[in-house]
């Protein structure tokens, strides 16, 4: 029987992976396609802030962003890069959001010449993901299999019929949600990065309409995640690679001229959005059960989440939208403390805030 079984080895997955290892528990990683076989595979993995005005999202983006560029270069130096990240205003709605980013940021900023768009430059980096998800899975042992079913019974978890766990985390990014909750609704959103060749260089990570990544050996990367339509597990027809090459062609030489351009590579995934954009990070709320628990108000503003009864041991890290590499390691780190120390977690992460909102609704 493993201690802790994660489902699902995408950099949430693997995170809380090797975090849980490191306290010592013995951790099987469940992937239907292998470590980073996701959303994980295909990202640029920029590390980088959120440059919008205020909000809970920018908030927790910018705690992650310095807590993930300290993480990364002490833990896995071998798979970041630091470089300097030029966001560049698409417009003058975002030329203003920028000169207010700038006015009231505690971030450095680092000199840049003058242009007609707004543009912030900061130190940030960029992880190699695949090899950093492989890394941060090794002290696991990988299985490669779907997980189909999740069923507790004499204080155990079973997966699949095969396998014991005491303790599940479902880690599955934008794909089916094994335990159906109806107040757990997650947009997958499918992303497409191109490594191409080219004789332009270009030093630095560039955000603006798409994100380019700075040259080396005459190679750079092109990505974005943008496309609602398209879902791997429900779309009719096939994905577009052609049609997704020359829409992030078009886009960044909307930024930088590209020269003598050939595409060598393509990474496509989904990648997982929130409702409120917020991560989910904690228990499960069991729906059905604390539906019939008469003495809830679920017509509050004020919802006690520690009324609700929950999943047994049983805890999610999902909806990290564009963002997952940035705040994985944060995450993974207040979801370790909650499951050996019961540290709280703060409760605009929590599934639960959902489920409050749904049984709000309810007639
Ligand atoms: C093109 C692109 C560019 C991106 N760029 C960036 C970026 O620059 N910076 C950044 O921080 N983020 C970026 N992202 C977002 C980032 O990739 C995601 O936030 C992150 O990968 C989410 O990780 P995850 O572990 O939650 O999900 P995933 O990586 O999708 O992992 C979920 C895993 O669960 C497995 N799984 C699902 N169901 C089951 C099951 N029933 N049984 C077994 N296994 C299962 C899947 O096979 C998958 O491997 C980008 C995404 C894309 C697509």
């Amino acid at each position: 029987m493993y201690e802790i079984a994660i489902i699902g080895a995408g950099i949430n997955g693997v995170s809380c992976a090797y975090e849980l290892s490191k306290a010592g528990k013995k951790v099987a990683l469940f992937d239907k396609g292998g470590v980073a076989s996701g959303g994980s595979g295909a990202a640029g993995a920029f590390i980088s802030p959120k440059f919008s005005k205020a909000g809970e999202l920018k908030e927790i983006l910018h705690t992650a962003f310095k807590y993930s560029m300290a993480y990364y270069e002490k833990e896995f130096p071998e798979h970041f890069i630091k470089s300097k990240l030029l966001h560049i205003a698409k417009d003058e709605k975002e030329d203003e959001v920028l000169r207010f980013y700038k006015e009231h940021t505690d971030l450095e900023l680092l000199d840049v010449e003058k242009s007609e768009r707004e543009i912030v430059c900061i130190n940030a980096g960029i992880i190699n993901a695949k090899a950093l998800c492989s890394e941060m899975a090794k002290a696991s042992e990988l299985i490669k299999e779907e997980v189909s079913t999740l069923e507790y019974k004499n204080g155990v978890w079973h997966i699949n019929e095969n396998y014991t766990a005491k303790k599940i985390i479902i880690a599955t990014g934008a794909y089916k949600q094994i335990l159906a909750e109806p107040y757990i609704q997650l947009r997958g959103i499918w992303g497409h990065r191109i490594e191409i060749q080219t004789s332009t260089e270009n030093p630095h990570s560039i955000h603006q309409f798409v994100s380019i990544s700075p040259s080396k050996d005459g190679k750079l990367a092109i990505g974005a995640t943008h496309n609602v339509h398209y879902h791997p597990e429900t779309s009719s027809e096939p994905y577009d690679i052609q049609e997704g090459r020359d829409e992030l062609l078009e886009k960044a030489s909307a930024t930088i001229k590209l020269e003598s351009v050939k595409v060598i590579k393509d990474y496509m995934g989904l990648r997982s959005g929130s409702f409120d954009y917020m991560p989910l990070v904690g228990s499960l709320v069991l729906s059905q059960e604390t539906l019939q628990n008469k003495s809830i108000h679920f017509q509050t503003k004020k919802p006690n989440f520690n009324e609700y009864s929950y999943y047994p041991n049983l805890t999610m890290i999902n909806g990290s939208g564009g963002y997952g590499f940035v705040l994985a390691p944060y995450l993974a780190k207040i979801l370790s403390e909650y499951i050996l120390s019961d540290t709280e977690i703060p409760k605009g992460l929590q599934p639960a805030r959902f489920f409050a909102r749904w049984a709000k609704k309810l007639p």
